[in-house]
């Protein structure tokens, strides 16, 4: 079974099995289940051991669970919204092995403390949406489709932006990566 189906029947959210996605408002005629079928689209036409294609694979798992935000514990929100902050304001070129050091900046930061980031309604996270996924054909128009739905949902959560920097922040002094930063303004 399908992690967030699991998440819903643990927390009495009911998923709606036709018409259009009940949490990003994609035209779909299958709901979410259709949502997470188009994003599966993608792992046909990208290689996801290729470092090339590394950035795509946590863009679209970042976009997914964001706009989909229901269907995962509230700290998830932090991790995949400074994830998104760390790619698109600090330049950082994301791979595996950023992941658990991120998680780790994550559950350091919310140790005492209880906070959560409201997302925006459902339908309005983004007017990307995992349909539009499907007219990708190459492994060219799928790196820059998923980036502009990352985007897109991204700005949606401007609202959190300033708040997630601060994580952003801690991540880079962390593991030392000012000096992106620096090359980034440089440039
Ligand atoms: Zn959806």
């Amino acid at each position: 079974m399908h992690d967030f189906i699991s998440y819903a029947n643990k927390h009495g959210i009911k998923l709606l099995k036709e018409g259009p996605c009940q949490f990003c408002g994609a035209k779909v005629s299958g709901g979410v289940f259709e949502c997470h079928e188009n994003v599966h689209h993608l792992s046909v036409i990208l290689d996801f051991t290729n470092p090339k294609h590394y950035e795509s694979r946590f863009l679209s798992v970042d976009a997914l669970a964001l706009q989909h935000c229901e269907l995962h514990g509230p700290w998830n929100n932090h991790i995949h919204l400074t994830r998104l902050f760390l790619i698109f304001e600090n330049g950082v070129a994301w791979d595996y092995s950023k992941t658990p050091q991120l998680s780790n900046v994550i559950n350091e930061y919310k140790r005492n403390r209880s906070e959560s980031l409201t997302p925006p309604p459902a339908g309005q996270r983004g007017k990307t949406t995992t349909q539009d996924l499907l007219q990708v054909v190459s492994a060219d128009d799928a790196i820059a489709k998923l980036r502009e739905w990352a985007k897109d949902v991204f700005d949606t959560f401007k609202d959190h932006h300033a708040h997630v920097s601060s994580i952003a922040k801690m991540y880079m002094n962390r593991y030392g990566l000012q000096k992106i930063i620096d090359n980034n303004k440089q440039n």
